[in-house]
């Protein structure tokens, strides 16, 4: 029995405003779709509310669970990297906390790449090692490094292409090879690729997602960064290909009670459209700026996998670039200024960019920029890296000849070569 009009008193009070029986037309359509907002979720009857099931999206229970804009966003995010089952959490690192608190428990061992995003090697050294999880970091470089430190425990190996900050493009189909010989769960972050670059789920670019095909088991993205756009929202997603899989990972999810709010994931949705767009803007403004870096006698190296002689090039071009010229990357690369100018130096070029604003992240409109120590985030300083201070630069959407212009002033107020 529908209850759509249950207040017994004619006369107008309080009551009216809540339970109010007007109900809009249905059939609205619009290019956006509408905000729906909702921790109590009404059932009918009490009956209805004992049989509905959302873990396979068909109803809805309870706002955390999902309401009809976070299904929306998921199934999205699902087309654009080729996955089945999408989880929405709210920021990037709760992607990646979530998929190792819902694949690991105590006496597991997960590896991850030297060069991952800092705050993942953070969660395993702190909360995972607290639950008797350990952790080893291999060389992402090196596949044979990655194979020689699976061993029974493994429970998980994390990839990253290219790794946070010093860029290495790593050798992905091979790494993900190798963990499936020996049987690992491996999962992407996914965040520098976007479902753009790359397919994480079609590794082998076939366009088969079948039995043949080379996968991820689970790629996690922090949608904060090109999903986003804006600078603006935090939210991460967790896609897999694999139902047993990706139930566990809705499981941990709920138990955890990561829900996303919905205005956040609407603001996703608007962004969402021009992605692609966006996407290779960004790039094409970075590889203007990278180029123009390799003209300047201040810069040691350049650390953009796009680029010959970049660490990972090859690499980034069988798996990112394989009608050549066409290929894409993020708006994002490193330099390493010569080893001759101080920290101090190098502080006083960034204070002194006026378009570029000192800030973390990335995928916004406006150009960032971060000085990284680089040694006091690996366990040994990498080896094709040259000596010198690490600058990661992220594109924006202004114009690349006034970023150049800008760069331009910086480099010859702070960073004198006589
Ligand atoms: C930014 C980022 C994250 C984390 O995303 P947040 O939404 O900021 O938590 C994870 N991985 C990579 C590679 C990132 O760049």
């Amino acid at each position: 029995m529908q209850k759509d009009h249950p207040y017994p008193s004619a006369v107008p009070s309080v009551t009216h405003l809540i339970h109010h029986p007007y109900k809009p037309p249905a059939g609205f359509d619009a290019p956006q779709p509408g905000v729906f907002k909702a921790s109590t979720v009404y059932f009918p009857t009490v009956a209805d509310m004992r049989q509905r099931e959302w873990k396979d999206k068909s109803a809805y229970t309870y706002g955390l669970h999902g309401t009809p804009t976070t299904y929306l966003l998921e199934e999205r995010l699902c087309a654009l990297e080729g996955g089945l089952q999408c989880m929405l959490v709210p920021s990037g690192l709760a992607a990646l906390a979530l998929v190792a608190l819902a694949v690991l428990k105590t006496g597991d061992e997960v590896l991850i790449p030297d060069n991952a995003y800092g705050p993942n090697k953070a969660l395993a050294d702190g909360e995972l090692r607290h639950f008797g999880i350990t952790h080893r970091f291999y060389d992402p470089m090196d596949p044979q490094d990655l194979s020689r430190q699976i061993t029974e425990r493994t429970r998980l190996v994390w990839l990253e292409a290219p790794g946070s900050v010093s860029m290495e493009f790593p050798d992905l189909p091979e790494m993900v090879r190798r963990c499936r010989e020996r049987g690992v769960l491996c999962a992407l972050d996914n965040t520098w690729g976007a479902g753009l670059a790359f397919k994480p789920f079609d590794l082998l670019g076939d366009g088969d997602a079948g039995e043949g095909s080379l996968a991820v088991d689970i790629s996690a993205h922090a949608l904060t960064k090109y999903p986003s756009g804006g600078g603006d929202v935090l939210m991460g997603s967790v896609i897999t290909r694999e139902a047993a899989l990706h139930l566990k990972i809705k499981l941990c999810h709920m138990r955890l009670g990561l829900g996303v709010a919905a205005n956040d994931a609407e603001t996703v949705l608007r962004s969402l459209p021009s992605i692609a767009l966006r996407y290779s803007a960004h790039d094409q403004t970075a590889r203007a700026l990278a180029a123009w870096w390799q003209t300047q006698p201040q810069c040691a190296q350049l650390m953009h996998p796009a680029f010959e002689g970049a660490p990972g090039h090859a690499h980034w071009k069988a798996l990112c670039d394989r009608d050549p010229g066409t290929g894409s990357a993020a708006g994002l690369f490193s330099i390493m200024i010569d080893a001759r100018f101080s920290q101090v130096q190098v502080d006083a070029f960034c204070d002194g960019l006026k378009l570029f604003k000192i800030g973390y992240s990335w995928g916004g409109p406006v150009s960032l920029v971060v000085p990284y120590n680089i040694a006091s985030m690996r366990q040994a300083w990498p080896v094709h890296l040259k000596p010198g201070t690490l600058v990661r630069f992220s594109t924006g959407l202004e114009s690349s000849h006034d970023l150049i212009l800008d760069l331009h002033q910086a480099v010859q107020a702070h960073l004198p070569m006589a």
